[in-house]
């Protein structure tokens, strides 16, 4: 049996059929240049299987209206649907409520809503917020916006070669001024997973609220809020199979009432004068206006899907699968790859030695292969690791072996073309 059989005929064994899942994605047959497309663009956007799409076209043909102010038959329906998308979201990273589960554009502005909502409230001159060195650019400029706007000061987390965060740097950053923690679950260019249980725990220790950027984590693993007692999750429907323009920001009730409101309209108050105007109660203080009403209810749809084929399973087969990436691509020689935590998710970043990723991307489509190339909207990471830009490969449930095997080939032609 060779190595790709082998793989996916122990992933099968553990419940997990790739071709079945495969066969959920219909854009996954379109083809590039007349080849195989092998789509590793998953920590960009990741592709949307036939259950969302009908059930987008469902809403659209059948319960379509706006929600919560209508009294007719349709703003009912769709009423139910979206506040059913709520309590799926709810089951699917295990909150305490319905509540909790705000509905937002996707991670950037779930982390904008936190960082306004959050900061108006409890940051002041001279206070302190925590990030890493391996953030996304959505999770350092809302926090250096607040900082100066209040006057306070961000702090960043240094990290190790292989992409591990210093916890004893962190364990010494936390002071009585820290007001909040705000890092990343799953890093989108290492694919590091921060041991965000024992930072929790340590900020907690503090009296310090923990905000995850969930953004890379809730798509390949199952996330249980409660558990990891993080006080924000934030993260993105267009990542995990659902519809772009949705996200949802994960709060604690005590915190979220605490909160400001982030903007200000429709829905999100209890009554309005001249004089003085009274906001609603969560989650709908956080969601002024009109809110993407089909995408939540194809987001609901993303995790049911999701969760019928297993979060576990869905992780294993990608550990799998990113163990046999990273033996096929460190066996090129002039491959460097970026990151080797201990614990890491599904994303391969690496650099061609004389070729600059973009360069790699162009050729890499030319056969077939989409990946990511660039700064990755980590700037300050690309930094630390010393280069202007890196590729990405992002795996994710349904890419195979064979996939990465034409990933391998392909790097091998660029080689061959800048050889
Ligand atoms: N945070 C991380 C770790 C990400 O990977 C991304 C997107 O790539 C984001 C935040 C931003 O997500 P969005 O563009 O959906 O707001």
């Amino acid at each position: 049996m060779g190595a790709n059989e082998a793989l996916n005929t122990q992933a099968s064994g553990q419940g997990f059929d790739v071709a079945r899942v495969r066969s959920d994605f219909p854009i996954l047959d379109v083809r590039v240049n007349g080849k195989h497309l092998a789509y590793f663009d998953n920590g960009a956007s990741a592709q949307v299987p036939t259950q969302v799409i009908n059930r987008l076209s469902r809403y659209h043909e059948s319960e379509h209206s706006n929600i919560h102010r209508g009294v007719h038959y349709l703003s009912e329906m769709a009423t139910a649907a979206y506040e059913q998308a709520r309590s799926r979201l709810k089951k699917f990273i295990n909150a305490a409520e319905d509540r909790e589960v705000i509905f937002t554009r996707g991670t950037t502005n779930t982390i904008n809503l936190v960082a306004q909502g959050f900061g108006r409230a409890f940051v002041g001159a001279g206070d302190e917020i925590i990030v890493s060195q391996m953030e996304h650019h959505s999770n350092i400029v809302p926090w250096q916006m607040l900082c100066e706007e209040k006057g306070a000061t961000l702090r960043v987390i240094p990290m190790d070669d292989s992409g591990q965060l210093l916890l004893d740097e962190y364990q010494k950053m936390l002071n009585s001024r820290t007001r909040l923690v705000a890092v990343t679950h799953v890093s989108n260019v290492l694919g590091t997973v921060n041991p965000v249980r024992e930072m929790i725990e340590l900020a907690h220790a503090q009296g310090t609220p923990v905000l995850l950027d969930g953004a890379q984590g809730v798509p390949h693993m199952r996330v249980d809020v409660q558990d990891l007692d993080c006080d924000f999750y934030a993260f993105s429907g267009h990542k995990m199979c659902g519809p772009t323009g949705i996200g949802v920001l994960y709060g604690k009730a005590e915190l979220l009432e605490k909160m400001q409101p982030y903007e200000g309209g429709g829905s999100m108050i209890l009554s309005v004068s001249f004089e003085k105007t009274t906001y609603a109660a969560i989650p709908d203080k956080f969601e002024a206006g009109t809110p993407p009403i089909a995408a939540a209810i194809g987001l609901g749809e993303a995790a049911e899907y999701l969760e019928s084929i297993g979060m576990d399973a869905i992780t294993s087969y990608e550990d799998e699968l990113l163990g046999y990436a990273t033996d096929a691509l460190s066996g090129i020689d002039g491959v460097r790859i970026f990151g080797n935590a201990s614990d890491k998710a599904s994303v391969l970043s690496f650099n061609i030695e004389g070729v600059h990723a973009h360069d790699v991307g162009t050729i890499l489509n030319d056969e077939g292969v989409a990946v990511r190339a660039g700064h990755h909207c980590a700037q300050p990471l690309m930094k630390r690791l010393g280069v202007p830009a890196t590729v990405r490969a992002s795996l994710y449930l349904y890419n195979t072996t064979e996939e990465v095997d034409q990933l391998a080939g392909a790097i091998r032609r660029v080689q061959q073309i800048f050889g």
